[in-house]
């Protein structure tokens, strides 16, 4: 079986629930990057620091930093048996830096132990699920009104608080980020295929169902 696992799924197609599930299947931690960069910050580790020098001048964090967070994070003893990548790689150059992350690390490689998983999901139904997207502001339950509702709506099921919008889940945001998100993907998607480690997974359905297509890409291969 496959041992690391890239994710490239747009938002609001339930990659992070499918992320959190296979990472607790297989006991493998789920590392995304923008986390792993804010609790790096927060810890003001020396990379930290690094990073928040950029961030503050309102620049992104550049590629070799990240390069080194990821890359620390991936020596450490939970990541001996795998791991799940989420946020990263998302240009062909963040692909390239992640072969040489890994040949670093000398555990894993791309090409016999990765597995890239596609999300195939229909781009309407992609866009009516962010727009349907609510979240709890009190404690960050995300709802989705077609494929996760609450039980009484508009209400978190957890702390009954009422749900609220997020300012980026408007249709013309919303569009605007699947676009960008179909600009760096498509590259990536050719990269992988090509390297044969390319995985297309039917998304379209409910959670339940991603879940068992997810599970037989993973275990049937
Ligand atoms: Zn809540």
């Amino acid at each position: 079986m496959k041992k690391v696992f890239i994710f490239l799924g747009p938002p609001g197609s339930g990659k992070g629930t499918q992320t959190s599930r296979l990472a607790d299947k297989l006991s493998i931690p789920h590392i995304d990057t923008g986390s792993l960069l804010r609790k790096n910050i927060q810890d003001e580790t020396e990379l930290g620091k690094i990073a928040k020098s950029y961030i503050d001048k309102g620049n992104l964090v550049p590629l070799n930093v990240v390069s080194s967070v990821i890359k620390e994070r991936l020596m450490e003893d939970d990541c001996q048996n795998g791991y799940i990548l989420d946020g990263f790689p998302r240009s062909i150059e963040q692909a390239q830096a992640l072969e040489e992350i890994l040949s670093q690390v000398g555990k894993f490689t791309l090409k016999d132990d990765a597995m890239a998983i596609y999300f195939d999901i229909d781009n309407e139904l992609l866009i009516q699920r962010l727009i349907n997207r609510r979240s709890c502001p009190k404690c960050g339950t995300i709802y989705n009104l077609i494929s996760n509702p609450p039980k009484i709506m508009d209400y978190c099921d957890i702390c009954d608080t009422k749900l609220t919008i997020r300012k980026d889940d408007n249709e013309e945001t919303a569009r605007a980020r699947f676009k960008t998100y179909e600009n760096e993907t498509a590259p990536l998607y050719d990269y992988f295929k090509q390297l044969g480690i390319l995985e297309e997974l039917k998304a379209d359905g409910s959670i339940s169902e991603i879940w068992e297509n997810l599970k037989e890409i993973v275990f049937d291969e």
